[in-house]
């Protein structure tokens, strides 16, 4: 009896797989999904200010289910899974010598309040987690409350960013380089801005990586 009880509670406990619903390995996300994913070459995607921007794959399928899945609908776990998959790109790029401190993109206070979470400060701890690099939360805020991009062209993108962000040079961790990570990339402006922020200060040793990107660049 009691065998059957415990028997149901891991029945109804077990969790699924959110894409294809599979409970077979009681995770967020199972290894048949996860491989399915798929990389962009391993290059960089485009510049922005001297500054090299790279994308981890294309924002469609299961990226755009995963990315849209821990921004919007509280599914705090795929943090690790979008990690792990930018981890296993970022590996075949030429940085393994490099030390980073990894800087998400900052939400304006009050929107991080609603939102009760920034969804990049959860990936940038995971990525942390598998890369050995430092998180720093406190380098750069955004300090205007900026409207959603997504209905806005590449001019109203950089007129709704200028001047968003507010960099805090003292809090910078001394020899690490500076990388911004977001989870899409599209026009290029949010992270335009930021290395603007951060050139505007003599910040200039930074690179930009992106979950992934509408396009292929
Ligand atoms: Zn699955």
């Amino acid at each position: 009896m009691k065998d059957l009880f415990i028997g149901l509670l891991d029945w109804i406990y077990k969790k699924k797989c959110y894409f294809c619903k599979s409970s077979k390995e009681s995770v967020k996300m199972c290894s048949k999904c996860f491989d399915e994913l798929e990389f962009l070459p391993v290059k960089i995607n485009r510049h922005v200010n001297n500054t090299e921007i790279y994308c981890a794959g294309v924002y469609d399928k299961n990226l755009q289910k995963m990315i849209r899945g821990l921004k919007y609908h509280r599914q705090k776990d795929l943090a690790y899974y979008q990690a792990k998959f930018m981890w296993q790109y970022w590996q075949k790029l030429d940085f393994l010598e490099d030390d980073f401190q990894i800087v998400p993109v900052p939400i304006f206070p009050k929107r991080q309040k609603q939102r009760k979470y920034n969804h990049m400060e959860l990936v940038a701890i995971e990525f942390a987690k598998l890369s050995g690099y430092e998180v720093n939360f406190s380098l750069i805020k955004r300090i205007k409350d900026t409207k959603p991009q997504y209905k806005l062209n590449k001019v109203q993108r950089m007129m709704n960013l200028s001047n968003a962000f507010e960099v805090y040079p003292q809090n910078i961790i001394q020899n690490k380089k500076i990388l911004i990570i977001d989870d899409i990339c599209t026009t290029g402006s949010t992270f335009e801005e930021m290395v603007k922020a951060f050139n505007n200060v003599g910040i200039c040793d930074i690179t930009c990586f992106a979950t992934t990107t509408p396009w292929e660049g």
